[in-house]
């Protein structure tokens, strides 16, 4: 923590500390909360700004991309500076966040999260928010709140419609309660194949922040049970109780302890492949339907497919995609520009 409190300094959360639920008591202790933030792209910088603005204590934030023009529309932290200086997602946003409330301590981490440094990422923090952009991170993160016993935030958002839970491990449903699976590789919409309105970012980081301060400022009773599902262009809102669904479930994560994610066994496994300025990405027990990659990916760059495969040209990378779930990046031999290229184009 900051040698000046943020709890020195009620006056500037003046309003927020009115509000009868918070009070004092609980921007005292909403000041000594620590939270990782994963991912602070369009979700992960709304939310990062809602919360910094709050007065938490502590947000370390881990983002593995760079801020780029086609960020700006959504991505509220970040402004054309950052982008023609290609700053890091992490750095700038921890740049801009220690100039909104100084008396937060933020902590920039560039760096892809995986089975290897997930436990160091958790430690110390009372909470972890989702801001990624894919089902396999979120499955990790699963696995690792599950497991230290980290309440966690999962919100994704793709076109006009998004959702959001809250995990409180022990007593709610967990994501792999409510989806046993992870999506198989293709399979969901992108944000680069759906596009995404700005808005709905903003109101499901809303929801993640809010979620946050009420966990952080001691009102667990006020978390929601239900998972939430906005879509703004159908103008619905929905909530799906989920109360009962860790009773109903026979979850691997939550009522086994196995933990394949955090383990590695399922994570996707992934090569450069020497010489050929190429990294190839590939997944065990899993297929794509070239035919819904294809649809998807209509009008995303130059795209040409036979019986066999799928090939994207888009931004100086060539994606080649195969049925078994082989994916080889070229443009690129750096696994973790590979990966967010996937992320981006295939997707989970
Ligand atoms: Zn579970």
């Amino acid at each position: 923590m900051n040698d000046a409190s943020p709890f020195a300094d009620l006056a500037r959360y003046a309003r927020q500390v009115r509000f009868a639920p918070l009070g004092e008591e609980g921007q005292r202790r909403l000041s000594q909360g620590r939270a990782l933030l994963c991912g602070c792209g369009a979700l992960g910088s709304t939310i990062a700004n809602l919360l910094v603005r709050a007065g938490v204590g502590m947000l370390r934030i881990v983002d593995r991309d760079f801020v780029e023009l086609g960020n700006l529309q959504r991505q509220v932290l970040f402004d054309e500076a950052d982008a023609a200086a290609a700053l890091p997602k992490a750095i700038a946003a921890a740049d801009k966040l220690r100039r909104i409330n100084s008396t937060v301590t933020v902590e920039p981490v560039v760096a892809d999260i995986g089975p290897t440094n997930v436990k160091r990422l958790c430690d110390g923090v009372d909470l972890v928010l989702d801001g990624t952009d894919n089902f396999e991170t979120r499955f990790l993160i699963n696995d690792a709140a599950v497991k230290f016993g980290l309440p966690w935030i999962y919100g994704g958002c793709v076109g006009a419609e998004g959702q959001s839970m809250t995990i409180l491990p022990g007593e709610t449903a967990c994501l792999r309660c409510l989806m046993p699976e992870c999506p198989q590789p293709g399979s969901t919409a992108t944000c680069e194949s759906a596009g995404i309105l700005g808005p709905i970012v903003g109101a499901i980081a809303s929801i993640e922040a809010a979620e946050a301060i009420k966990i952080l400022s001691g009102n667990w009773q006020s978390v929601s049970r239900r998972l939430s599902i906005v879509d703004l262009w159908e103008n619905s809102f929905r909530q799906i109780d989920v109360s009962g669904l860790r009773d109903q479930t026979d979850c691997p994560a939550c009522k086994h302890g196995e933990y394949s994610w955090l383990s590695g066994r399922s994570v996707s496994r992934t090569a450069a492949l020497c010489g050929r300025n190429s990294v190839q990405l590939s997944h065990l027990d899993a297929s794509i339907s070239l035919d819904e990659l294809a649809e998807k990916l209509e009008g995303v760059g130059e795209l040409t497919r036979n019986e066999f495969l799928l090939r994207l040209k888009v931004e100086g990378y060539e994606i080649t995609v195969f049925p078994d779930a082989r994916v080889v990046i070229s443009g690129t031999d750096d696994i973790t520009t590979a990966r967010a290229v996937y992320a981006k184009y295939v997707g989970t």
